[in-house]
This record gives structure tokens, C-alpha cells and sequence, in this order.
């Protein structure tokens, strides 16, 4: 009968400890998750300070910076690099006033007329880097055909103005270049086309057998497609499987495997939805 009574004695002990040791450890637990939640907490805060810093303190200074190279449609920023060949030209970054190239020559390739028109020439390095394009398609079976390479500063003025005039300035902007500010300006970009386009400038170029080629091999010869398909918010213009532009062969090559614009490319892209 002791025995039984220090047996339940002993047991209720045992179990009281148990239970303050339960409650112990459940304690600490709790403790142990509040001090996981607190260290948890100031990591997510220390998170959120680090990325609220430079959001308070860069605005100023980076838009400041992005001004200097992006400008806006309506305060363009003028390029200190027009004899460039990696110059970026666009509808928010133009040529200095009056800005031609002084090397341009007639590149020896067809064209759809035979008068010895402006827009006939390109500058030296990109006429010979298309006379080399050109022979690669015909080897390869293709009919490419030149249509429009330099266009000088007035001549934009006066396409501009006559586009203006027929069709408004805001339906003007969203396909044509404001003076200074075209790429056939820097005597590095031309469009090209083929008979089965009948000569025209359409995005239906892609599906031919020139507009695919020109597509895959372009870098190769260090053009780039300028205006590619869903980048118009970067571009500020549409599609154009036509329009290809010199940059040089090291270029060429990583904004092909890159996949990007010029403007992506140098990180200088803008606002330019239109
Ligand atoms: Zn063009």
C-alpha cells in the first residue's frame, strides 16, 4: 500500500514535471518562433530599406542622366557621336543641325531605278559591307533589291512636311522620321526589297524567301533589322523586315544572339509608344 501511494505520488510528480517541462519547451519554442519572426521581420525590413534607398535618393540623378542620352519627342537630345557607326538616332536623339556623312559612296548592288539619286548612297564601310550581303543572297538563290539608302537632312524636311500636310502631324510621327532625326540620315541604314514584293515596303516581307534571309543573315554581314516586331514602344516605330541598318560585324553579331534593339542594346530606351 506504500509502495502504491510513493508510486502515485512519484507518477504525479513525474507527470507535473512533465507537464512544466512541456510547457517549458513550449515556451521556448514560442520564443525561439518570435525571435524567428523578429529576425525575419528586420531582414524583411532591412530588405525594404536597401531597395527603398536608391529609389529615393537615384530618381533625380538617374533621369537626369537618362535626359543627357534618351530626350523626349519633344526636346530631343542631339548626339555627340553622329560619325559614329554604333550611333543611336531615333525620335527622341537626332543629328547635329545640318549633319551629313562625308564619305558616301554608290554601293555597286541593284536598285529598283537607274537614276544616281541621293538615296542611292551609303557611307563607304556600309556599302562595301552590302555589296558583301548582297552577293551572300544571290549566291544563295535570293533577289533582293535596293530601295532607299541616304536621305539628307532637308530632304526628311521635305518628306516630313508633305506627309504633314496630307496626313496630319500625329498620323506623321508614327511613320516618319523629323528632320534630323531619321536613320537614312547617317548613311548607314537602307531598305531593301524584291521583285515578288513587287518593290514594295511591307511587313509581309518577312514571309518571303529575301525578307527570311535577310532576317538570318543580316549580323552576318553587320546589319541589324532596326525595327523589329513587337519593339515599337522602344523603336517608336512598327515592324520593318526591310529596314537594316550598318552597325559593324561585332555588333551585328550580339544584338542578334542578344535579340534586342539598338536602344535595349545601349540601354537608351524611352518612352516612344506612338
Ligand atoms: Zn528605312
Amino acid at each position: 500500500m506504500k509502495r502504491l501511494m510513493l508510486f502515485a505520488v512519484l507518477s504525479a510528480v513525474l507527470v507535473a514535471a512533465g507537464c512544466q517541462d512541456q510547457q517549458t519547451s513550449q515556451k521556448e519554442n514560442t520564443n525561439e518562433l518570435t525571435e524567428k519572426k523578429t529576425e525575419y521581420q528586420q531582414a524583411a525590413e532591412e530588405e525594404t530599406a536597401v531597395e527603398e534607398e536608391p529609389a529615393e535618393v537615384k530618381p533625380d540623378q538617374h533621369q537626369k542622366e537618362a535626359n543627357d542620352v534618351i530626350g523626349t519627342i519633344e526636346e530631343p537630345v542631339t548626339v555627340d557621336n553622329p560619325d559614329s557607326i554604333e550611333v543611336v538616332v531615333n525620335k527622341t536623339r537626332q543629328f547635329p543641325d545640318g549633319w551629313a556623312p562625308k564619305d558616301l559612296v554608290e554601293p555597286d548592288v541593284p536598285f529598283y531605278f537607274n537614276e544616281h539619286l541621293e538615296k542611292r548612297k551609303m557611307r563607304k564601310e556600309a556599302a562595301a559591307a552590302l555589296e558583301e550581303l548582297f552577293a551572300a543572297s544571290q549566291k544563295d538563290g535570293m533577289e533582293l533589291v535596293a530601295a532607299s539608302g541616304y536621305r539628307s537632312e532637308s530632304r526628311q524636311k521635305q518628306i516630313y512636311e508633305d506627309n504633314v500636310s496630307a496626313q496630319g502631324q500625329e498620323e506623321t510621327d508614327k511613320v516618319s522620321a523629323r528632320p534630323g532625326r531619321s536613320e537614312h540620315q547617317s548613311g548607314l541604314a537602307i531598305d531593301l526589297t524584291s521583285a515578288e514584293m513587287a518593290l514594295a515596303l511591307e511587313e509581309t516581307f518577312i514571309n518571303t524567301d529575301e525578307g527570311k534571309w535577310l532576317a538570318d543573315h543580316a549580323y552576318a554581314y553587320g546589319f541589324i533589322v532596326r525595327y523589329p516586331k513587337g519593339k515599337t514602344d522602344i523603336t517608336g516605330y512598327s515592324y520593318e523586315p526591310w529596314h537594316i541598318r550598318y552597325v559593324g560585324k561585332d555588333l551585328a553579331k550580339q544584338i542578334h544572339e542578344e535579340g534586342v534593339t539598338l536602344e535595349e542594346h545601349f540601354q537608351m530606351e524611352s518612352d516612344l509608344k506612338s
